[in-house]
């Protein structure tokens, strides 16, 4: 260390965690004053990035299949050596659950191995350049239909899965916009998904929108905050149209409700959409 006067309070704070409280499936913003390169939490490592500030920053998501408690995330540097660590704390976290109906067609929709194998490759890279920027803007103005984490049953049949996203009403042929600046990523067809787009917003932070009528961007495409990227639809396994779209933080889906304020649509009668 080449600083002289430094007190054990301060040093303890060389590294950040905000909010240090949160809820199972949220993201957790990491913070250093020096250059550290990873951060653990268990056996969840994800990368921290340098910034102009001479700090780095990066993102810890919380699993909606996480254990609630107290944990220490700890801070590394390039080198492996321990340089800090910050308290979590992750409350017990209740999700709904909501039965969807489906027509016997569509509920017989089943992802391909190819299929599968895209969108882990999508989740599973973490790429250096940071596109995106503070707040991210909703992607249609639509109130939500379907929270994220919601417990899915299928016709009346638990299916193990969690709504891993969120549904926004919105009628078919609405324009669809990135909710920040980032790289296209996937631009095709799914037979669950529906009409995809994914894009790849830099250090961490990805985005999927599913279900769409019309995708406008081509893989490889750099797009900008707001920019349309296609139009919603009721593609793949969907009851009716509506945007479902995805919040990936380094590889996990998490709340986009923590990113973007959105408005629930609450006891209005809805049809409930799905995945
Ligand atoms: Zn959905």
């Amino acid at each position: 260390m080449l600083c002289a006067i430094s007190t054990p309070s301060a040093s303890a704070q060389k590294c950040t965690v905000k909010p240090a409280i949160i809820s199972l499936g949220q993201t957790v913003r990491l913070s250093c004053a020096v250059p550290a390169t990873t951060a653990k939490l268990n056996d969840r490592t994800v990368r921290l990035f340098p910034q102009s500030n001479g700090g780095s920053q990066g993102l810890m998501p919380i699993a909606v299949a996480d254990t609630p408690g107290a944990y220490e995330i700890k801070f590394q540097a390039e080198d492996g050596a321990a340089l800090a660590s910050a308290k979590l704390t992750i409350r017990p976290t209740k999700f709904p659950t909501q039965n969807v109906v489906l027509a016997p067609q569509i509920e017989a929709l089943h992802s391909t191995p190819e299929d599968i194998q895209t969108l882990t490759e999508f989740r599973n890279t973490v790429s250096d350049i940071k596109y995106w920027e503070d707040p991210l803007t909703a992607p249609v103005p639509g109130c939500v239909l379907s929270p994220f984490g919601v417990k899915r049953l299928h016709n009346g049949k638990p299916t193990g899965e969690i709504h891993a996203g969120i549904d926004q009403r919105s009628p078919a042929g609405r324009p669809v916009h990135a909710v920040a600046a980032g790289t296209v990523k996937i631009a095709q067809p799914f037979a669950v998904l529906g009409g995809t787009v994914a894009i790849d917003h830099g250090q961490g932070l990805e985005t999927m929108y599913l279900h769409m009528s019309k995708l406008l961007v081509e893989p490889g495409a750099l797009v900008k905050k707001g920019e349309v990227i296609g139009y919603v639809g009721a593609t793949g396994r969907a009851n009716g149209p509506h945007l479902h779209w995805v919040v990936d933080v380094n590889g996990v889906p998490v709340n986009p409700q923590q990113w973007v304020a959105l408005k629930s649509c609450g006891a209005e009668k809805a049809k409930p959409s799905t995945k």
